[in-house]
């Protein structure tokens, strides 16, 4: 079996770049979804009282359970430098850690106003880490919005548990990131299925299952924005598996067959082991396509998945990117993606929100993925939106989720269709 997948594309397209006002959610937002994936973490925001509302707000209050982050809430004081605040910090989390024996890994989790006030979080780790040892283990990351977006949170958070890693003893397949249960059962049915392995997942569920990592292990992304993961992991002597994420039918097929060609699987097995579920995924976006195909799509950078997106949608749903923004363009990582993408394209890399909301305007494409600050202005306005938190709290990737990866984008298309002939939405 081979894939058709051309050798051009926007590799060596001229990109965009931007350096002025950006709208976008912070670091923060990624514990809504991570302290999910660990259930014996929690997640300490050293931040101020908007640090605490955002997490709030967009987490919902568990009354039922206990929570499984928080904040440690720098007050005015220790923001003038009248309190000590590690000491503080030592004696909150010192507090949390008697009243939860059920918390293993412990991240303090940076922001905007501890980073202001040049609180070292990291010598704060690495001193509680030898108090609470070997209980808890103590790591810090940045959450802070000030040079941030949101999905950078999930790669700052495995970044950090990167060099606490065992050594591994054995040639294994590493996962690295954090896909809701459902999505990470079935990559490691498929990759079971062609007879890869051992697998091991980053983040682990459990702090006894941390993955070993060593020049023996080959690793490969599930999410495009974990730039710094894939740098920290090098520097643990890992391999990178390079290819298309595993976005829809095409991208999964080529995200699998890059580790299949490493573990050295045979055609006939990879055809065995994907032909069925390539085809079910086949027809569930062809039920979407039909809202799709010619419409015109513009992405704000927000999620960093927009270049991988913005390929499905133009090869698999027949849509025309017209321009695709990111924050970041990690030229490696996105290799792959760039070659699929359609030659004419307007990449843009960082934010100068005014000139990219003009050029939209001027697009005045059908559809526009942007984050939720921007989204109901440009609604305002008559254009269609797509928030792009959602792709990343939405099951979207393998072939099980294609067809409602491209629903996520001709609903709002629909809508907009039933409102502008009178119907209710
Ligand atoms: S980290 Fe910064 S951007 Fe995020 S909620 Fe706190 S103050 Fe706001």
């Amino acid at each position: 079996m081979s894939l058709d997948l051309p050798a051009t594309g926007c590799r060596t397209a001229p990109v965009l770049r931007e350096r002025g006002q950006r709208e976008v959610f912070c670091g923060l937002t990624a514990i809504i979804w991570l302290h999910r994936k660990m259930p014996d973490a929690f997640f300490l925001v050293v931040g101020s009282r908007t640090c605490a509302h955002l997490l709030q707000a967009a987490a919902g209050v568990m009354i039922f359970a206990e929570p499984r982050f928080g904040t440690a809430i720098l007050e005015e004081k220790d923001l003038a430098g009248l309190a000590d605040a590690n000491q503080e910090l030592d004696r909150e989390v010192a507090r949390l850690l008697a009243r939860r024996p059920d918390i293993r890994r412990l991240f303090l989790v940076g922001s905007c106003p501890s980073e202001v006030i040049k609180l070292d979080l990291a010598r704060a780790a690495e001193r509680l880490s030898v108090q609470h040892a070997p209980r808890v283990m103590v790591l810090n990351y940045s959450g802070s919005g000030i040079e941030t977006t949101f999905t950078q949170g999930e790669d700052a958070c495995l970044a950090a548990m990167v060099p606490g890693l065992p050594p591994a003893t054995q040639r294994e397949l590493l996962l690295v990131g954090a896909l809701p249960d459902v999505v990470e059962d079935q990559m490691r049915a498929l990759l079971t299925d062609l007879g890869i392995g051992p697998l091991r997942v980053l983040p682990a569920h459990v702090a006894d299952q941390a993955p070993g990592v060593g020049p023996q292990t080959w690793f490969a992304l599930t999410q495009p924005f974990l730039g710094d993961t894939h740098a920290a992991l090098m520097r643990r002597g890992a391999q990178p598996i390079l290819a298309p994420f595993p976005f829809g039918e095409e991208g999964t097929t080529a995200w699998l067959r890059a580790i299949a060609d490493v573990w050295g699987v045979g055609p006939d097995r990879f055809e065995a082991v994907t032909a069925a579920p390539r085809a079910r995924a086949r027809r569930a976006v062809a039920a979407q396509a039909a809202t799709l195909a010619g419409k015109r799509v513009f992405f704000f950078p927000d999620s960093q998945m927009e270049i991988p997106l913005a390929r499905f949608l133009s090869r698999e749903c027949g849509m025309i990117p017209v321009e695709v923004g990111t924050p970041y363009l990690h030229r490696d990582l996105m290799a792959a993606e760039l070659d699929l993408l359609p030659a004419g394209v307007t990449l843009s890399e960082g934010q100068d929100v005014d000139l990219q909301l003009d050029r939209q305007a001027a697009a005045a494409p059908d559809l526009t993925v942007c984050g939720l600050g921007l989204a109901n202005p440009l609604e305002a306005q008559g254009f269609t939106t797509k928030w792009a938190i959602e792709l990343v709290f939405t099951p979207v990737h393998f072939y099980e989720q294609p067809g409602d990866l491209a629903g996520l984008f001709a609903r709002p298309l629909r809508r907009r269709d039933i409102l502008a002939q009178g119907g209710g939405a």
